[in-house]
C-alpha cells in the first residue's frame, strides 16, 4: 500500500497543471482499489459548490459542468462534516441526491473522504462500486490517507494553474498567501533568483540568442564529461572494479543522444539554455523515480547529479550581470542573506521567499533594510513569473500577480499613505524617548550592516543593543581574519561612539550557515548553534573578541554579548577566555578597558536561571525571536507552523516578566532585542514589566517612539496586570489593539507584528 501510496503522489506531482493531476488521481486510485467509480470533486472558493472535476467511471461529458451546493448530497455531507462517510446503500441515505445524466444510478457502495488543505475543504476524493457493501477499514484508512497526501499537491496545482491561465489570459490575475515577512507595500517586476546546481528552481526565460545558448550547453556538456573521466582515472585504482563501473553508467548517460537532443530542441524553441536542462533533466529524474526497479529508481540519483553539474557549469559561464527590474522584486524559493546583497540597493523594492517565516533572519535583514517582504508563499509557482507585475503586500502577507488596475490602485494609495506616515514620524526623530508623564525609555537599534548605521544616528538611536556580527561573516568566503574584523567592528564602534554598542560573538547555526563552515544536522535550532560552537572553537572565539577589544581602544563603548546561553558553564568559560583575550592584549601594550559583559536570554534553561546569569555578568538581553520558537516549539523558519508563532503567547509574556524580576532583584539591567521590541504595541506593556531598554531595527524606531510618547506610564501597569490575566495570544493582541486606539495610536497597528 505504501508503495502505491507513493507511487501515485509521485506521478501527481509530475503533472503538468491541474487537470492532468486530478485525471491521474482518479483513474490510479480506482487502479489501486480496484474500484469501478473514483472522482474528485473541488470546491469553488467563490461560490463554495463542489464542482464534479475528474472521474473514472461515470459520465465524462459532465466533467465540469455539475456540482453540488454545499449541503447537498452524500459530497455536500463529506465536506460539512470533514470526515469519511462509508455507505452500503448510498440511495437510500437521506443526503443521497440524484444527478440526472451522470450515471451513479447502478453504485450503491459510496466512500468519500475530504480533501482538507490548511484546515479547509477544498473538494471531495470519492469511489463508488455496483456491489453493495461497506468498505473495509483498510479501503477508508488507505483514502483518508491518500486525500491528506494530496491535499497539498492539489492546492498547489490550482495555484500554478491559476498562474498559466493568467499567462495566457490577457488582465488575469492570481494572489498567493502566505506570511506577512516585512511590513509595507511594494509595486514591482519579479526577478527569480536560483540557487546554484538547483535543477529544480531555474526559471523559464526567452533566449535572445540560440547559437550562443547551444554553445555554452555543448560546452558544458564537454566540461562535465572531460569531469568524469578524470574522476574515473583517479580512482580507477581505488575502487573495486564493480563500483568503478558507476563512471561508465555516467558516461553513457551523458553520450546518451535523446535527452540531449530534448534540450537542444527546447533551447531550438527559443528557451535559454538552463531552462532546457532543467526541464528536460526533471521530467526524466521524475520517470525514474517513479520505476518500480529500484536499480531504475537509483538512477534517479544519477541523472540529478549530472545535471546538476552540467547546471553548475552553464551558471559559471553566465557571466552576465543580471539585469536587475528598475523596481526590482526579488522572488526565491529560499532567500538568504547573500542573495539579497546581490540587487543593487536601489532597484530592490521587495522581496518574497517561497519558504520560510517571518521569524527567519532574512525577514529580519528586510526589515532592518525597510523591504516589504512576504515569506512562506509556498503555492507560488516562482519558477514561472520572471519578470511578472508583482504586488507585496507586507502587511497581509499576500502576493498578487498580475495585478487588475483597480487592485494596483489600491495598493498605491496604501503605498502613499505609508509615506506619509513616515514623513510625519520625521518630525520625532530629536524628541526624547519619554512619555507624556516623563518615564524615559531608551531605544537602541539591532544592527549588522554599516548601512544601517547612518540612518540609525539619523532616528535618534541611543545607542546598540545587538550588533549582529554574524552579518559581516556571511557576506565573505572565508572567516575574516582578526585584523579585518578589528576594521569592521571600529567602524561601528566609531560611528556611535560615545553612545554604547553591543556586539554579539558569532552567532552561527540554526538558519544562520556561513557558505564556508557548513553545519549539517537533523535539527538545527537544536543544535550547534551560537556559544556552542565558539566554545568548542576558542580559536574562532578568541580571534573576534580580541578584535572587539582592539576596535575599542580609545572608544570604551564596547560591551560584548554572548548568545544561545543554555548553562551557567557557557557563560563562566566564556568570560574566561574573554579575560584571557583582555590579558593577552594588556600585556601587548594594547590601551582597552574590560567592556560589560551580558548574556542573552533565548533559551528557556535561562530564563529559569536568569539570577544566576545575571550574578555572572554585567547585564541581560532578551532574544526574543528565539526564546518564542523554543518556549513554544515552533521553529521560527517553518511555513506550516507559522500560525503557532506568537510572541504574545501568555507563557512568552510570563516569561519576559520573570526575566525582568530576575535580572533587577541582582541589580543589574535588561533590554529586549528580539523583534518584538520593535512592535508599537507590545513597547506599552515591555515598558510596564521594567525593561530598562528596547533594541529594534531602525525602521521601527520613530513608530516605538510616537508611541512611547502618547502614553502615561501610570497607565501602563493597568494594562499589563489585565494583559497577564488572559488565556490566550488573541486576547492580549486585542487587549492591546485597544490601549492602541485609547492613545491614538490607531494607525501604527498595523505595524503590529506579535505573531498573532
Ligand atoms: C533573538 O533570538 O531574539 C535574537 C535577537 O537573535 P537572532 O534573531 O539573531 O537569533
Ligand atoms: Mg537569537
Amino acid at each position: 500500500m505504501l508503495e502505491a501510496l507513493r507511487s501515485i503522489v509521485q506521478a501527481v506531482n509530475a503533472a503538468g497543471d491541474l487537470q492532468s493531476a486530478l485525471d491521474i488521481i482518479v483513474s490510479r486510485i480506482a487502479e489501486v482499489m480496484d474500484t469501478e467509480v473514483c472522482t474528485v470533486y473541488l470546491r469553488d472558493p467563490d461560490t463554495k459548490r463542489l464542482i464534479f472535476m475528474a472521474n473514472q467511471g461515470l459520465n465524462p461529458e459532465l466533467i465540469g459542468k455539475v456540482s453540488l451546493g454545499p449541503d447537498e448530497g452524500l459530497v455536500g455531507l463529506v465536506a460539512r462534516r470533514e470526515e469519511p462517510v462509508n455507505l452500503d446503500h448510498a440511495e437510500k441515505h437521506p443526503n443521497f441526491l440524484f444527478l440526472p445524466g451522470i450515471g451513479e444510478e447502478h453504485y450503491h457502495s459510496f466512500l468519500g473522504a475530504p480533501i482538507i488543505h490548511q484546515r479547509s475543504v477544498m473538494g471531495v476524493l470519492v469511489v463508488q462500486q455496483k456491489d453493495s457493501r461497506r468498505f473495509d477499514e483498510d479501503e477508508e484508512a488507505f483514502l483518508v490517507t491518500m486525500s491528506a497526501q494530496l491535499a497539498g499537491v492539489i492546492a498547489h496545482a490550482r495555484a500554478t494553474g491559476s498562474i498559466n491561465t493568467a499567462q495566457n489570459t490577457v488582465g488575469a490575475t492570481a494572489s498567493f498567501k502566505g506570511i506577512a515577512g516585512a511590513t509595507g507595500v511594494a509595486i514591482g517586476q519579479a526577478a527569480v533568483v536560483v540557487p546554484m546546481a538547483e535543477l529544480h528552481s531555474v526559471p523559464r526565460r526567452q533566449c535572445d540568442d540560440v547559437a550562443a545558448e547551444l554553445g555554452a550547453f555543448t560546452a558544458a556538456l564537454d566540461a562535465v564529461r572531460s569531469d568524469i573521466r578524470a574522476l574515473s582515472d583517479k580512482l580507477l585504482t581505488q575502487l573495486p572494479a564493480d563500483e568503478h563501473a558507476l563512471f561508465d553508467v555516467y558516461l553513457r548517460i551523458m553520450d546518451d543522444g535523446a535527452w540531449v537532443a530534448e534540450v537542444v530542441a527546447k533551447i531550438e524553441g527559443g528557451e535559454w539554455a538552463q531552462g532546457a536542462l532543467s526541464q528536460v533533466m526533471s521530467s526524466h529524474i521524475r520517470a525514474f523515480e517513479m520505476m518500480e526497479d529500484t536499480y531504475f529508481k537509483e538512477r534517479a540519483t544519477d541523472i540529478k547529479d549530472l545535471g546538476r553539474r552540467v547546471l553548475s557549469y552553464l551558471q559559471a559561464n553566465d557571466i552576465e550581470p543580471p539585469d536587475y527590474p528598475e523596481r526590482t522584486i526579488l522572488v526565491g524559493e529560499e532567500l538568504t542573506a547573500s542573495m539579497l546583497g546581490e540587487v543593487p540597493r536601489e532597484k530592490l523594492v521587495g522581496m518574497v521567499s517561497v519558504r520560510g517565516s517571518s521569524n527567519s533572519h532574512v525577514a529580519i535583514l528586510a526589515r532592518a533594510m525597510g523591504i516589504p517582504t512576504v515569506m512562506g508563499a509556498s503555492d507560488l509557482p516562482y519558477t514561472q513569473i520572471e519578470n511578472a507585475n508583482l504586488i507585496v503586500d507586507g502587511y497581509s502577507g499576500y502576493v498578487h500577480y498580475n495585478p487588475t488596475p483597480e487592485v494596483y490602485e489600491h495598493f498605491r494609495s496604501v503605498s502613499e499613505e505609508d509615506h506619509a506616515l513616515n514623513q510625519g514620524l520625521e518630525a520625532l526623530r530629536d524628541l526624547p524617548s519619554e512619555t507624556l508623564d516623563g518615564h524615559r525609555m531608551p531605544l537602541w537599534v539591532n544592527t549588522g550592516l554599516m548601512a544601517d548605521v547612518a540612518r540609525s544616528l539619523d532616528r535618534g538611536a541611543e545607542g546598540v543593543g545587538l550588533y549582529r556580527t554574524e552579518i559581516p561573516f556571511l557576506l565573505r568566503e572565508r572567516f575574516p581574519s582578526e585584523e579585518e574584523q578589528r576594521v569592521i567592528y571600529r567602524e561601528q564602534l566609531l560611528a556611535f561612539a560615545p553612545l554604547p554598542v553591543t556586539m554579539r560573538t558569532l552567532d552561527i547555526g540554526g538558519d544562520k550557515a556561513l557558505p564556508y563552515f557548513p553545519i549539517e544536522e537533523e535539527n538545527p535550532f537544536l543544535g550547534w548553534r551560537g556559544i556552542r560552537v565558539t566554545l568548542d572553537h576558542p580559536e574562532i572565539f578568541l580571534v573576534q573578541v580580541r578584535a572587539m577589544l582592539k576596535a575599542s581602544e580609545g572608544l570604551n563603548n564596547l560591551r560584548i554579548m554572548l548568545p544561545m546561553i543554555s548553562n551557567v558553564q557557557e557563560v563562566d568559560e566564556a568570560l574566561e577566555l574573554v579575560r584571557r583575550a583582555y590579558e593577552e592584549l594588556l600585556e601587548d601594550g594594547w590601551d582597552i578597558n574590560l567592556p560589560p559583559i551580558g548574556v542573552m536570554v533565548e533559551v528557556p534553561a535561562a530564563v529559569y536561571q536568569a539570577r544566576q546569569l545575571a550574578r555572572r555578568v554585567d547585564f541581560l538581553s532578551v532574544g526574543s525571536n528565539d526564546l518564542t520558537q523554543y518556549l513554544l516549539a515552533v521553529d521560527r523558519n517553518n511555513t506550516r507552523v507559522a500560525d503557532l508563532y506568537h510572541a504574545y503567547h501568555p507563557a512568552v509574556l510570563n516569561s519576559l516578566q520573570q526575566v525582568v524580576d530576575a535580572a533587577h532583584a541582582e541589580g543589574k539591567p535588561v533590554g529586549i532585542c528580539g523583534e518584538l521590541a520593535g512592535d508599537p504595541a507590545a513597547a506599552l506593556i515591555l515598558m510596564a514589566m521594567g525593561y530598562d531598554m528596547l533594541s529594534m531595527n531602525d525602521n521601527s524606531l520613530l513608530r516605538v517612539k510616537a508611541v512611547i510618547r502618547s502614553c502615561r506610564f501610570e497607565d501602563l501597569q493597568s494594562l499589563l496586570d489585565g494583559v497577564m490575566l488572559v488565556d490566550t495570544a488573541d486576547e492580549v493582541k486585542a487587549q492591546l489593539r485597544k490601549a492602541m486606539i485609547n492613545i491614538g495610536m490607531e494607525r501604527l497597528l498595523q505595524q503590529t507584528s506579535g505573531g498573532v
